[in-house]
């Protein structure tokens, strides 16, 4: 039996846990039904729905391609619909479910009920589906407003699915919508990535159409994400304040064991955990949320989850409902689910990788090299049009993935460096080189991996490798966008990139028109096109290892800017010149900027307040209590080897460390928070600036003694759940 120890009751609470067993949908015969025969079934269908008269479903088809608005007559017959079906789905409530800049969703409810005379009934009026009024000043508006301009709308947006929440006790009918301030500007994330894919289509279809594809209507962002999380028992998570407070461990000893060994990615996933993720996809797929791969990643207890790739604009809605959804059926099973980018120190932490192309309304991939990439001229063109826009707006690609949570884990050697390069492989790379300088290619064959085993499959190689340590790899078909914070709303970075290509785009056009005014045909025009980019921007294309120190001096060789921190990256994107782009495309309006910069920076602070007081507050109530009274014990000893005339041994060497241990923590953790309350007279952006640059390193240096002193104490007056809690017992 262990040494009975202030944790023991949590430990035996997660030795005792049962599997929670959830079955899976049946039928009438108690058959379990296939996902395709439940997938969706809480969504509501808008477009060809048969309960509409066909002039209305004919009126929906033209509302989503944007050829018309959404008049009051339709939107009445429609929500006359979405309410039979939500109260035949037994729903009570509905909400407007929309993304404020908090960084999560927000959602009022109001009750179906209301009366007729006298006379309960059921209703959801047009005015009620279409638009919202919720207090705009309890939201984050970067000081714009003040608290009596209290005004905001919420407003539907028809291209994102309605679906059903379920509670224990009731559902929920969500309606989808953007957040909009009394003057018309933007206070969510929606709002920006829609104007996105209206100016993307814009300039993408209009490069179809010059390039020979006349019959192309409509051009979309693809996206598909990879989410990765923690999980941690309940019982231990409630103990952990830094973890309940900030997300993360602000404390704490690495295990011996950790990663090093690498044999969790991919490893057999837990019972427990399995039987969360299977009860997890059920809830995904009920909702329409196509969940398609599970693994375990490279941390211990650390996972991933990456649904099917769809519109940008649904799937940036069902990354923060999956977001959720993790977390409640997390719960579920004992588990707290964490998404903060690095929970631990010493150990991976988590991204979310965006993979993006652009879709024809045929389904066709812009970013598709077919079997002959050096023959694909618009495939050639279209990767050195996304190199451009790289290369225009790291800055602002910079900012849309910067966050407190995300600076630990860019550039600590397990994710992308903070400078904004692509990854384009062997091939297109060495393709785009000989067409820069003029030379022909000639393609290799297609090999086959030679496994030496005669029994496998024959394995055909793929023409780029892989490559993990770059923030933006092209990655077959798509580039993958891995720097994005697990955390994040991927609406931002989604909103960023899509205007960035739709740049280039647009002065592609001019260019293809111009060429081919002068009588060049159109695969000419595109090598011209292609040549002319990947000239300009063939410096953000690295193919090495990302990680090494080597790149770094490298890339500022190259002039490439290395934004290492969130306040780097904001006091840099705010110079107009690096998002006045966005203005131009009006994907933000110039005070819808300085509003996102204001509360990003200001989240920025508040983060940090949160984390450095925690810290002092575990530093004060757990961690030096335990030190004085594993140092009142030693000099117990001390003095009794004393009395029996022996000189004291090790006791009196730990007693020394212990000694200055204590003393140090107690002084850099105390210093830290006087620091902290200096700054509150500061302005915000100098307040950040000092965070960053000092305290920060503070705060990590008060991490490290805390450690150290973790190490000595005996583990019988440990209090806190230690990393090995944390990460190992299950
Ligand atoms: P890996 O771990 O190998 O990068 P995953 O299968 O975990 O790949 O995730 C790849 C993601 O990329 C999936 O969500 C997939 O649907 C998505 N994806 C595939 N094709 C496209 C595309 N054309 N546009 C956007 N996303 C895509
Ligand atoms: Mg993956």
């Amino acid at each position: 039996m262990a040494t009975f120890t202030p944790r023991t009751p949590s430990k035996n609470a997660v030795f005792n846990r049962k599997t929670v067993r959830q079955p899976m949908p049946v039928n009438a015969q108690g058959r379990n039904l296939k996902v395709s025969q439940f997938f969706g079934e809480n969504v509501f269908q808008l477009k060809d729905n048969r309960n509409f008269s066909p002039s209305t479903q004919e009126e929906v088809k033209k509302i989503l391609n944007g050829e018309k608005i959404l008049t009051k007559v339709v939107a009445k017959e429609i929500a006359d619909v979405v309410l039979d079906w939500a109260l035949d789905k037994g729903a009570t409530h509905f909400c407007h479910w929309f993304q404020p800049l908090t960084g999560s969703t927000a959602e009022k409810h109001d009750s179906f009920l209301t009366y007729d005379g006298d006379r309960a009934i059921e209703k959801l009026s047009a005015s009620q589906l279409i638009q919202g009024e919720p207090d705009a000043s309890s939201f984050p508006n970067g000081g714009t407003r003040s608290t009596f301009e209290a005004r905001g709308y919420t407003s539907w947006d028809l291209t994102s699915p309605i679906f059903i929440k379920e509670g224990i006790n009731g559902k929920t009918l969500c309606i989808p919508t953007a957040f909009i301030s009394y003057h018309g500007n933007a206070l969510d994330v929606k709002t920006p990535l829609l104007r996105s894919l209206t100016t993307l289509n814009k300039y993408a279809t209009e490069f179809a159409h010059l390039t020979g594809f006349k019959d192309v209507k409509r051009v979309i962002a693809t996206c598909g994400y990879e989410q990765e999380y923690f999980l941690i028992d309940k019982s231990f998570y409630f103990q952990r304040e830094d973890l309940v407070m900030s997300g993360r461990t602000l404390l704490g000893s690495l295990t011996t064991r950790n990663q090093q060994l690498e044999d969790h990615y991919f490893g057999t996933i837990p019972e427990r955990v399995l039987a969360f993720m299977q009860d997890l996809e059920t809830e995904l797929y009920r909702v329409g949320i196509p969940a398609k791969t599970r693994h375990n990643e490279v941390a211990p207890g650390q996972f991933e989850i990456a649904p099917i790739f769809r519109d940008a604009n649904t799937a940036t809605d069902n990354n923060q409902l999956l977001m959720a959804i993790l977390k409640s059926t997390a719960e579920r099973h004992d588990f707290v689910c964490l998404f903060h980018e690095k929970p631990f120190a010493g150990i991976n932490g988590s991204g979310k990788h965006l993979n993006w192309s652009m879709a024809d309304d045929q389904e066709n991939n812009f970013l598709e090299p077919g079997n002959t990439p050096h023959e694909n001229h618009r495939f050639l063109a279209m990767v050195s049009i996304v190199c451009e826009a790289l290369k225009r707006h790291s800055v602002a690609l910079r900012a849309a993935i910067a966050s407190n949570s995300n600076d630990h884990r860019l550039g600590a050697n397990e994710a992308p460096p903070s400078i904004i390069s692509a990854f384009l492989g062997d091939t297109i790379t060495s393709i785009l080189e000989k067409l820069a300088s003029g030379e022909a290619y000639t393609p290799e064959e297609a090999a086959i991996l030679d496994t030496g085993a005669e029994q496998l499959a024959q394995l055909l190689k793929d023409n780029t490798d892989r490559n993990r340590t770059s923030p933006f790899a092209f990655t077959g078909n798509k580039f993958e966008f891995r720097a994005v914070g697990s955390n994040a709303n991927i609406g931002v970075p989604l909103a960023i990139l899509n205007t960035a290509v739709a740049d280039v785009l647009k002065d592609s056009n001019e260019y293809l028109k111009e060429q081919m005014a002068n009588g060049v045909d159109t695969p000419s025009a595109l090598t011209a096109l292609t040549k002319k980019w990947y000239a300009n921007s063939r410096q953000v294309v690295f193919n090495g290892d990302g990680y090494s120190q080597e790149w770094l001096e490298e890339a500022a060789k190259r002039g490439l800017p290395n934004l290492k921190t969130t306040v780097d990256a904001l006091t840099t994107f705010i110079k107009k010149e690096n998002h006045e782009f966005l203005v131009k495309y009006g994907v933000y309006k110039e005070t819808e900027l300085q509003t996102l910069y204001n509360v990003w920076l200001e989240r920025y602070n508040k983060h940090r307040d949160i984390e450095f007081r925690t810290q002092k507050k575990m530093i004060d109530r757990y961690v030096i209590p335990a030190a004085l009274r594993y140092k009142r014990e030693l000099a117990t000893l001390i003095e009794s080897a004393k009395a029996f005339g022996s000189a004291p041994g090790c006791e009196k060497t730990i007693y020394d460390t212990i000694e200055q241990l204590t003393n140090e923590v107690k002084d850099q953790s105390d210093t830290l928070v006087q620091e902290l309350n200096k700054l509150e007279a500061k302005p915000e952006t100098d307040a950040a600036v000092e965070i960053s640059t000092v305290l920060l390193s503070r705060c990590e240096k008060v991490a490290e003694l805390a450690g150290a002193i973790e190490d000595i104490v005996p583990d019988s007056i440990w209090e806190i759940p230690t990393y090995y809690d944390l990460l190992f017992v299950r």
